[in-house]
């Protein structure tokens, strides 16, 4: 469980850069798009999995943010929607219809 994950070999690796959370090859905020690209595809059969470890990341980047600039740190929402949100199945299937009233 750990941000080095996002590496791949033969690329700048898009990690965070602690305390800031910025991503230590591009400085933007963490996960960039690069890094999300790479999570996705590590995650791709495991989605739940990702949300999990993402997750447990924002609350270090929480704690992380609010420790460094106590007055001018993120919203939660604002962490939740670059940590988390993005994480969710961009395709929901449709649900199968069950019924048990009735059937055709
Ligand atoms: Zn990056």
């Amino acid at each position: 469980m750990s941000p080095e994950r996002a590496v791949r070999p033969g690329r700048p690796p898009h990690t965070p850069l602690r305390p800031t959370w910025c991503c230590r090859t591009d400085g933007q905020p963490w996960p960039c798009g690069e890094a999300r690209l790479v999570l996705r595809a590590e995650y791709e059969h495991n989605p739940t999995g990702l949300s999990v470890y993402l997750a447990g990341l924002m609350y270090e980047a929480m704690r992380d943010l609010y420790h460094l600039n106590p007055y001018d740190a993120p919203a939660p929402q604002a962490l939740f929607a670059r940590f988390l949100a993005w994480t969710r199945p961009r395709h929901h299937p449709t649900p199968t219809r069950r019924s048990c009233s009735h059937s055709s």
